[in-house]
């Protein structure tokens, strides 16, 4: 391959625009970067929650806090409450924060498995400040320790912010929708998309984000899907946005039906829900009505109905195309990692980025970075379908009865028995497997033997004191709403 000097973008949905607001801001200065995207197909009109990486992607792009928050309507957000998961009547909530402190053998979840033995019934999440904070409805950028924190965003506004600061940068947008993908005879490498208004864009390097379409990486190139539905059953979804009844929580919640779940996002102006569901346990019109009967206010909008198949294309770098976005593979919105999956893998373009040429052993690394993270990504959602005492419909019955990937076995026999957390390298949830194992139920047999070197006064001491310091911590937090409010008529 030739030096790239031209990155031609097909699709302008959320991947869309922040690949091109990433690679303008890191390389505008060297390439050239048309971005293709058509009003006419649209994109798809959900993906609203975030999680806290999405801040280190705004840093290194030098997006401001405050005004990227007031152009999107967002609202901070500390975790995901998980109703009915467990068993009906059950909730926990998912924080991104640390819980307890570790010691240098083993987790805090150790120290806290002892103190329940002795029972010390409080929580393991009222060892957690953000957990804290989010149920106090409080929220503050504190110093010298953060919260560590994401967003809740109205999506296409979030496109439409990029889309501004990408054309400031000399992105370069076309309108069109693309009828041909044009390639090399020789090396079947992309050379050019033709649009159905007769023009033909050139390029260097394609970046795919036209999402389900696949329309470079899959209907031209052919580079294949690994289905994953047999450990993820649900393949539908229903959005629909509202008013608010109630002023902005700082958390996600996702609330366990019979035939899947249902999802509550607080914005600023509104509040986005949805339904997710397995389309062979529940008819459309049923999920649709269940949905807007439990609105709790005015719809906003038409029902937006989606259908997916979660997994994973087989190579998101293949040839001259990159796939960023659905186009890349879906898992499912659970744990709002989509927008977490867009950033990684525009850095990790950025890392491998071929200026001087397609390198082979490049893109093989690339294709197994970004496979390694799928996994541990999909494994993590697998765990909140697998481990539940719920058996309450033929979906439940099949998840407490389907084998899971080796990966995520090995993870659950070593919880269960040891109380250990088998940490990935660059493993993107680090406590969070620790919450959402003991949230969904699961109570190991033993903890490290080194928590016994403290007498049991002592473990009292130390769990009290945490829990404490805590508690002062988020006492001295200002209301969320009040505080986001302040913060953003602030810029
Ligand atoms: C039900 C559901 C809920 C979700 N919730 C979350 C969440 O809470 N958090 C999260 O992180 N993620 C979530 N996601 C994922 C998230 O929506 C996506 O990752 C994100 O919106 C990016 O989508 P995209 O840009 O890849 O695709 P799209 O938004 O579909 O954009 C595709 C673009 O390609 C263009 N295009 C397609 N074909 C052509 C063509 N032939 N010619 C020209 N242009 C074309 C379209 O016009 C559009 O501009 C959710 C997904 C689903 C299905």
């Amino acid at each position: 391959m030739n030096k790239i000097n031209h990155v031609v973008i097909a699709g302008g949905g959320t991947a869309g625009w922040m690949t091109a607001a990433a690679l303008s801001h890191v390389l505008g200065k060297q390439l050239k970067i048309t971005l293709v995207e058509s009003e006419q197909i649209g994109s798809i009109g959900v993906g609203e929650a975030t999680i806290p990486t999405l801040q280190y992607f705004h840093r290194v792009l030098g997006i401001d806090e405050a005004a990227f928050m007031a152009a999107t309507q967002a609202t901070f957000k500390l975790g995901i409450e998980f109703v009915d998961w467990r068993q009906p009547g059950h909730s926990y909530l998912h924080a991104f924060g640390h819980t307890g402190q570790d010691c240098w053998a083993c987790g805090f979840q150790h120290f806290w498995l002892k103190g329940k033995a002795l029972g010390i019934e409080n929580g393991y999440g009222e060892y957690c400040p953000e957990h804290e904070a989010a149920k106090a409805l409080r929220f503050a950028h504190t110093k010298p320790t953060s919260l560590n924190y994401a967003y809740h965003l109205d999506a296409s506004k979030y496109a439409q912010f990029l889309r501004q600061f990408s054309e400031t940068r000399g992105v370069i947008r076309v309108e069109g929708k693309i009828t041909e993908v044009e390639l090399c005879p020789q090396s079947r490498n992309i050379q050019a998309l033709q649009l159905q208004n007769g023009q033909r864009i050139e390029g260097d390097l394609f970046i795919d984000c036209t999402g389900f379409h696949g329309r470079l990486i899959e209907q031209a190139l052919h580079t294949g899907y690994e289905d994953w539905s047999h450990w993820l059953p649900c393949d539908r979804a229903i959005a629909v946005q509202s008013e608010h009844s109630h002023t902005p929580l700082p958390y996600t919640r996702a609330k366990a039906l019979i035939y899947g779940w249902q999802w509550r996002i607080p914005l600023v102006s509104r509040q986005g829900n949805g339904v997710v569901y397995a389309s062979h346990e529940v008819n459309e019109q049923t999920a649709l009505d269940d949905l807007l009967s439990g609105l709790e206010a005015k719809p906003l909008s038409e029902p937006n109905h989606i259908r997916f198949r979660p997994g994973k294309r087989r190579r998101q770098w293949h040839k001259n195309c990159v796939a960023i976005g659905l186009s890349s593979g879906f898992i499912e919105p659970l744990e709002s990692t989509s927008i977490h999956l867009i950033s990684s893998g525009i850095l990790r373009l950025l890392d491998f980025f071929p200026t001087a040429g397609i390198n082979p052993s490049e893109v093989h690394e690339f294709n197994k970075q970004a496979e390694l993270e799928l996994i541990g990504i999909r494994d993590f959602v697998i765990l909140h379908y697998k481990v539940t005492n719920r058996r309450d419909s033929a979906l439940w019955q099949y998840c407490a009865s389907m084998s899971v990937p080796d990966t995520l076995q090995d993870k659950l026999s070593l919880f269960a028995e040891t109380g250990r957390v088998l940490k990935e390298r660059n493993e993107l949830f680090e406590d969070s497997w620790q919450q959402v194992m003991l949230g969904q139920g699961m109570l190991p047999a033993a903890y490290h033997p080194i928590v016994d070197n403290m007498t049991d006064a002592e473990l009292r001491h130390f769990l009290m004191q945490i829990r404490q310091q805590i508690q002062q911590r988020v006492s001295q937090l200002p209301d969320h709403r009040e505080y986001l409010s302040h913060y953003v008529r602030q810029r």
